[in-house]
């Protein structure tokens, strides 16, 4: 068994949507990025990587290129599921923290924990999501932007 992190920050702003986790989540705010910035998945494609030894998901999937803009993180994982398994390698488990003052995101998880497991061809009870507030301390708190965390463990396939 090997073991990734995974770790992402974006800004909130004005004019676009907030997806996380392939969920578009009402809000007045959404995260600013070249994709659809969805910090959560972000997060879980930097563990899985890492968890095979194969960089991050800036290695694979520069900003600089033109083709990745806007593109659904969604649609990422799934490369990122082909490069693990080109690698041997399929998800065990993984658990993710969203640091997100506001909203509250309860609602959606079962949602984001659907769009994971259906993507990476696993139960969803080996994906698990929650979300925390850090109790209006720092940028999180302020909610000028939202964290998200993330561990996996993938087997040999
Ligand atoms: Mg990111």
């Amino acid at each position: 068994m090997r073991v990734g992190i995974g770790y992402d920050v974006h800004r909130l702003v004005e004019g676009r949507e907030l997806i996380l986790g392939g969920v578009e989540v009402p809000y007045h705010l959404g995260l600013l990025g070249h994709s659809d910035a969805d910090v959560l998945l972000h997060a879980i494609k930097d563990a899985l990587l890492g968890a095979v030894g194969a960089g991050d998901i800036g290695k694979h999937f520069p900003d600089s290129d033109p083709s990745y803009k806007g593109i659904s993180s969604l649609v990422l994982l799934e490369r990122v599921r082909d490069i693990i398994a080109d690698k041997g390698y399929a998800l065990n488990n993984l658990d993710a923290v969203i640091v997100a003052q506001k909203p509250k995101l309860a609602p959606y998880i079962p949602g984001m924990v659907s769009n994971i497991a259906r993507v990476m061809g696993v139960e969803e009870g080996q994906v698990n999501v929650k979300a925390t507030t850090t109790e209006g301390l720092g940028f999180t708190g302020t909610g000028e932007g939202i964290a998200a965390y993330a561990v996996v463990s993938v087997l040999p396939r």
